[in-house]
């Protein structure tokens, strides 16, 4: 019998305006369709080396250590995790959300000892707090999110990594749905190291989670290197520190495949790495200030859109990240309805939540590729529409027209 080969991958054009992933910018999927490489070909190296070139800016950083992990985000944060914590070893982690949660389910398979500094879902935790618990709980490792989608919240990071130096213990930022899209200001925060993904702000798919480590935190990790014996050799040294639980998430392994050793480690995902290459470019060359800015003016449109809809716009309001909204679903309006008519009527996709929020948000993401003018126009006159067929009373064409002036005053301020 012959085997069904189904068709053609010829998906429909969905606006992804979710929480993440969301359409890629069209030169990178592009770039992805390049023809392959040898893994040591000079070609390829010298595109790993000018993809840890253009990653440094956009942590903000001069670390030498800068470079991708083969994964999603979810990668990024476990080689980060793994090679930074052995069991045993005390991590203070900060949490305000899912992924705040996800830090914590990664330490407690490490064998951490895991300490919690919490804020409601819709708060972040004040940096006072994050310090009493580093004078109590004395942990070798901070961890935490930056911009957390499940709640829509950005941890305020100013400061955060000096604090966690003063009192000896080295940081980890999992940036995945800020980097691109918000500052990444690693070197300026002090934070030692920082891992992110390219399916929101940086306009990617997903399959490859940039990363970078602060000399500090390198020097703690090649301390925990135990090359595996099909590929030692006698120029790399072992350290004295426990070995990493992970062979493919070792970074001190995967750091001496970036650096001139090319240690023989894994084959790098060379059609993700042309695409995290042109996600860099296409933001690089945008500029990293004015897409900040692209992705406040689409924050500050959804967010006046839908109040003018009359709306309730999730969280705390100075805390807000500026590439995700979440909406408070009106009583009597079912959620899921809503987003089926948004599919199937419009072919836009809109997020629904976790946890404690499932059921009663709705999550609308502005990211990267997405994050325009007129994407965010047509979704929120399509949430319009929708919203009144399922029986919500809204001022007809009030949610545009006030998302269109908070989109110009946002970028004329
Ligand atoms: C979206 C998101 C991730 C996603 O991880 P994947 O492995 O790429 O699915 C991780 N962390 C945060 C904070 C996110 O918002």
């Amino acid at each position: 019998m012959a085997t069904d080969v189904f068709g053609e991958i010829d998906p429909p054009q969905r606006l992804l305006m979710g929480p993440g992933p969301v359409n890629a910018h069209p030169r990178v999927l592009r770039a992805m369709s390049a023809d392959l490489l040898g893994q040591f070909d000079p070609e390829m190296t010298a595109y790993m080396n000018e993809v840890m070139a253009l990653y440094r800016p956009i942590f903000g950083t001069r670390n030498a250590q800068t470079f991708l992990i083969d994964g999603t985000a979810r990668a990024g944060i476990e080689a980060a995790l793994v090679s930074l914590v052995a069991p045993g070893d005390t991590v203070l982690v900060v949490n305000f959300g899912r992924f705040g949660l996800l830090l914590g389910e990664i330490l407690g398979r490490i064998g951490a000892k895991i300490e919690t500094v919490e804020a409601r879902w819709g708060e972040v935790v004040p940096l006072d707090v994050i310090e009493d618990a580093l004078k109590r709980v004395r942990p070798k490792v901070v961890a935490t999110i930056h911009g957390d989608t499940s709640t829509t919240m950005a941890q305020p990071l100013e400061g955060f990594g000096a604090l966690c130096r003063q009192y000896g213990a080295l940081s980890y930022v999992d940036a995945t749905a800020t980097i691109g899209g918000m500052e990444i200001a690693a070197d300026r925060w002090e934070v030692d190291v920082v891992s992110g993904g390219l399916q929101k702000c940086l306009g990617g798919p997903s399959g490859s989670a940039p990363i970078t480590v602060s000399e500090a935190a390198a020097a703690h990790i090649f301390a925990r290197r135990h090359v595996e014996r099909g590929i030692a050799r006698d120029d790399i040294d072992d350290g004295d520190g426990p070995r990493i639980l992970s062979n493919y998430f070792d970074l001190a392994m995967v750091m001496d495949y970036w650096s001139d050793k090319r240690l023989n480690h894994h084959t790098e995902a060379t059609s993700m790495l042309y695409g995290a290459r042109e996600c860099a470019r296409v933001a690089l060359q945008e500029g990293l200030e004015r897409r900040y800015a692209r992705h406040r003016a689409a924050g500050a449109a959804v967010t006046a859109g839908a109040r003018a809809l009359g709306l309730e716009v999730f969280g705390d309001d100075r805390h807000r990240m500026t590439n995700v909204t979440g909406l408070v679903i009106p009583t009597g309006v079912d959620g899921e309805a809503v987003r089926k008519r948004m599919r199937e009527d419009f072919e836009i996709e809109i997020g629904t939540a976790f946890g404690p929020l499932q059921g009663k948000v709705w999550r609308i993401g502005a990211m990267g590729y997405n994050a325009a003018k007129h994407k965010v126009l047509i979704t929120l006159g399509a949430l319009e529409t929708v919203l009144r067929m399922e029986g919500f009373t809204c001022p007809p064409g009030a949610g545009v027209e006030a998302a269109l002036a908070a989109w110009n005053a946002e970028l004329a301020a």
